[in-house]
């Protein structure tokens, strides 16, 4: 049976309520071979364990099962599916759907699976499925070395590897999942697989954008590439529609080895903010040049030539985009969709920049738009090569608005809703960045051709649906 939560997010049912001694006995043989590591509510550290990065309304697991192995994983799935009990698997929490976190069931916490092998004569990165983008970026740098992920360092390899991966490397390298060599899973039944090029392709193929559906990855092994110093940093405008176009071209018409995010958004009374951009929109870039630092030079200075109101670009190890927290402080609630701009040749005018700046300007309270230029290597993969289907588009867009308490949710899911659709980007989105998991949102996920794909892997590995607490892909 589906349920939708507040948020909107389907969730599956996998059975009725179990009576507290029934729930003791289902999980007496996980108990005996996880001892306190299986968290039920009373112990001290479970509310902090079940808790995930995005705040809202509150979920609550009935066990967490903080696994260390293949074998722990497979006998936790087992109790999962013998008492009919709904399962999440959690690796960094970030997912704003929550899926790692899910009512009345199990949630599988791989935290615990943190080892990375860096292998520089093989060029591989292997990380366990609960290993955190910045610990491996920092693992993979102490040897020059680097995989491409997003821009925050916390963020789960598992579940940005799984949904896609854009970041600062992509437009040079590909998403992270073009980089993705291979996985060791374990499945529903409790078997544990390698999938690859050559083994189990189909699983491999699936796992490449359709999240979670498939079984828990205990390790990804993932291509590395030679980078140690970047030029990048923050930079930041007032909103002109001739600057906020002429930085989005920087990226659509110049060099792949320019990656990174542009947000228009309310600036906050900061003092590393000029005061008088308080409480007004501006044009804020996250930027990252890979390549030589006489070519990040070039592109640069036509930045530069916009008159930024903060520059913190300047030449660093790769590994310093990732250190510290990064993105917005944990527990913020809020709203956002996302989908794509454009196609081809073409690029944002001065016209589409001002509707942008007038959305954020309208919104009534903090809200932003995301912008993230495709293209480049991410639009040479061929849209059936992986589950990650949407190979043409030319920007990234995401329509966010905070919300200061759960009561005003709605209004801000409202507003996200009508600017999205202002934008065209209702239809097509990226699964790492749905705030609900809505049948709708699924289809929206994966184009009709690459769902039924996903339908036919899902109904090999996971026939009964046991991995459910994700963009569903039913079987
Ligand atoms: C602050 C912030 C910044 C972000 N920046 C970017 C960015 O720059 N680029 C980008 O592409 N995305 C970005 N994201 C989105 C991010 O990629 C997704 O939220 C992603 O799902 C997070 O992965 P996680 O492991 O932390 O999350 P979780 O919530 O733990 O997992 C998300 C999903 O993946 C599944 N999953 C995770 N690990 C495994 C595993 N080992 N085996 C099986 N299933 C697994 C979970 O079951 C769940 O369905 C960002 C999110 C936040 C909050």
């Amino acid at each position: 049976m589906a349920l939708q939560d507040s948020t909107g997010t389907t969730s599956v049912t996998r059975t009725t309520q179990l009576s507290p001694e029934a729930l003791d006995d289902a999980l007496a043989p996980l108990a005996a071979i996880l001892g306190d590591r299986l968290l039920t509510p009373s112990a001290d550290e479970f509310a902090e364990t079940a808790a995930v990065f995005v705040g809202g309304p509150v979920r609550t697991p009935t066990a967490v099962a903080r696994v260390r192995s293949t074998d722990e994983i497979a006998a936790a799935l087992a109790v999962a599916r013998d008492a009919g009990l709904p399962l999440a698997v959690r690796s960094g929490g970030h997912h704003q759907a929550r899926h790692g976190l899910v009512d009345g069931g199990l949630v599988l916490d791989l935290r615990l699976l943190d080892g990375v092998d860096i292998d520089p004569a093989a060029g591989v990165g292997r990380a366990q499925g609960g290993v955190l983008a910045g610990a491996y970026t920092a693992a993979a740098g102490a040897h020059g070395l680097a995989t491409g992920f997003g821009d925050t360092g916390s963020v789960g390899v598992g579940g940005i590897t799984l949904g896609g991966g854009i970041g600062y490397l992509s437009r040079h390298d590909g998403l992270t999942v073009d980089n993705l060599l291979g996985a060791e899973v374990v499945l529903a039944d409790g078997r544990v697989v390698r999938a690859d090029a050559d083994e189990h392709p189909d699983l491999f193929w699936a796992l490449r954008g359709g999240g979670g559906n498939f079984g828990v990855v205990t390790r990804l092994d993932l291509r590395l590439r030679e980078l140690r110093t970047v030029t990048g940093g923050m930079m930041m405008w007032a909103p002109a529609p001739e600057t906020l176009a002429t930085v989005l071209r920087t990226f659509t018409e110049g060099s792949e080895e320019l990656g990174g995010m542009v947000n228009v958004m309310m600036a906050p009374p900061v003092p590393m903010i000029p005061a008088e951009l308080h409480g007004t929109p501006v044009i804020m870039a996250l930027l990252c040049h890979s390549g030589t630092a006489a070519a990040a030079a070039e592109v640069f200075g036509r930045l530069r030539a916009l008159g930024p109101v903060l520059d913190g670009v300047q030449e660093m190890p790769y590994t310093g985009l990732f250190e510290g927290p990064g993105g917005p402080p944990p527990g913020g609630m809020g709203d956002a969709r996302t989908g794509f701009v454009g196609a081809g040749a073409w690029t944002p005018d001065e016209a589409w920049a001002a509707d942008v700046i007038q959305a954020v300007s309208g919104a009534g309270g903090p809200a932003a738009v995301n912008l993230r230029a495709m293209g480049g290597a991410i639009g040479r993969v061929d849209p059936a090569a992986t589950a990650f289907a949407h190979r043409d588009p030319t920007l990234m867009v995401t329509v966010g608005k905070f919300a200061p308490d759960v009561e005003s949710l709605p209004a801000a899911s409202a507003w996200v809703e009508s600017t999205a659709r202002a934008f065209g980007i209702s239809g097509r989105g990226y699964v790492n960045f749905m705030g609900t998991a809505t049948e709708q949102d699924v289809r929206n996920a994966y184009p009709e051709a690459t769902l039924a794909r996903l339908r036919e892997v899902k109904r090999a590995y996971d026939p009964h649906n046991l991995f459910a607490s994700n963009h569903n892909v039913a079987p």
